[in-house]
């Protein structure tokens, strides 16, 4: 291998990893900002307070707040949306699914679903947790 060569691959090696360690960084403060931004947008929804901002499906699913968990204002039954099995562009806000999750019990006339919060599991995840601490007297 001829010096240039050489020199030419030491120097493209640089540049790979000089990206690689910006990739990394970027992606820790974009998981940063994600986590920030779905506690404060969980807490605001908690609160019942009115919706200024939503995360995207994007961030949802990079800060691995995988359900979307929304509530039926007419019978108050509560349903879990996977975010990963949607056919959705990432950068489009969950809020934008408001008018997709229409309760199946209410329907035809089913009114627009609330949204409750972003979390990690399903609640079918959750109510088999509670189910397990019940069963251990936790
Ligand atoms: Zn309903």
């Amino acid at each position: 291998m001829g010096f240039n060569r050489r020199k030419m691959e030491d120097e493209r090696r640089r540049v790979a990893e000089k990206e690689m360690t910006t990739r990394r960084a970027t992606d820790a403060q974009v998981l940063e900002d994600a986590e920030r931004l779905i506690a404060a947008w969980n807490e605001r929804q908690a609160k019942r307070m009115p919706m200024l901002f939503s995360p995207t499906i994007g961030a949802a699913i990079t800060a691995r707040y995988w359900f979307l968990w929304v509530r039926c204002p007419a019978c108050r039954s509560t349903s879990s949306i996977d975010l990963r099995r949607l056919d959705r562009h990432p950068d489009a806000a969950v809020s934008s699914l408001i008018p997709a999750p229409s309760c199946r019990s209410c329907r035809p006339n089913a009114p627009f679903a609330e949204l409750v919060r972003l979390s990690p599991t399903s609640i079918a995840d959750e109510m088999r947790e509670e189910h397990r601490r019940r069963l251990l007297g936790e």
